[in-house]
């Protein structure tokens, strides 16, 4: 096997029947995995897949809500019936909600959490035997330059986001002897459904945006390829715990 060929691997990506689940998803079949992409919404999933299955991967869409246990137990199973082994789970699916935090009301902070955190905890958790019965396996979650940084309209998220990346470095070192290395991604600002939204809800965004970004544009879906390629594949086999931005240098520079 070469370092980067995913052939006869399979992968779960949550959320990715869209934006940036759905870049990671478009790389890992075209390096030869397997890819179910999963969220809850099935026309957005049934698109996906033809763009998919248009480059010749094996592809399915499961519907799938991450804030359920039930459901990604149901999402987990399915694929390993469907497919026969677990290989690449890629936690990716998220939500927010912009509001100042003395604004936000319980609900509004359980939704972010139950989505961001507890859903890739869950995901992963489920994910562990299956990969352990296939000698192994990859796990990607999705942080964010709020795992990092802060915002006055992000205090969920950004308790999520960092949560994500002390997720991570626990269950690296948790599931490094099972051979399953656990990384992280933060993207930085990326052209999609989440960030349109935020466009229109944070006043000078786009300029900000465009001024602190040296690479002085906003990242695409398919900037994600890439990375998610080496974080599923043998390259990165001596690869765990890390988070590793995404961003266009936002994060490096002062
Ligand atoms: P999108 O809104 O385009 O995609 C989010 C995806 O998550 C959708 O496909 C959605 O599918 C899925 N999703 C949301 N809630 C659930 C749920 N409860 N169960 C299952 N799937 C769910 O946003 P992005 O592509 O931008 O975001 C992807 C990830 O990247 C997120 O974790 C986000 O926080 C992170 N990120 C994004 C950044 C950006 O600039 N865009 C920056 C930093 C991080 P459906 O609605 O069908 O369920």
């Amino acid at each position: 096997m070469t370092p980067f060929d995913l052939q006869n691997r399979v992968a779960l990506v949550t959320g990715g029947n869209g934006g940036i689940g759905l870049g990671m998803a478009k790389g890992l079949a075209a390096a030869g995995a397997a890819v179910v992409i999963a969220g809850r919404n099935k026309a957005k999933g049934e698109t996906a897949l033809i763009e998919l299955r248009a480059g010749g991967a094996a592809a399915a869409f499961m519907e799938l809500d991450v804030a359920q246990e039930a459901s990604c137990r149901q999402a987990i199973e399915r694929t390993v019936e469907q497919f026969s082994r677990l290989d690449i789970l890629v936690n990716n699916a998220g939500t927010t909600v912009r509001k100042q935090p003395q604004d936000l009301t319980l609900d509004d902070w359980n939704a972010v959490m139950d989505t961001n955190l507890t859903g890739a905890f869950l995901c992963a958790k489920l994910a562990h035997a299956p990969m352990v019965r296939g000698g192994g396996g990859k796990i990607i979650n999705i942080g964010s330059m709020m795992s990092i940084f802060g915002a006055a309209y992000a205090a969920p998220y950004s308790a999520s986001k960092g949560g994500i990346v002390q997720m991570t470095r626990a269950m690296a070192t948790a599931w490094a002897k099972d051979n399953i290395q656990v990384n992280a991604i933060l993207p930085g600002w990326i052209d999609t459904e989440l960030t349109q939204s935020a466009r229109e809800q944070v006043p000078g965004l786009n300029d900000r945006v465009l001024t602190r970004t040296p690479a002085q544009r906003w990242g695409s879906p398919d900037d994600f390829a890439g990375i998610a390629v080496f974080l599923a594949a043998p390259a990165s086999n001596f690869v765990t715990g890390t988070a590793i931005p995404v961003d266009g240098g936002y994060s490096v520079m002062a």
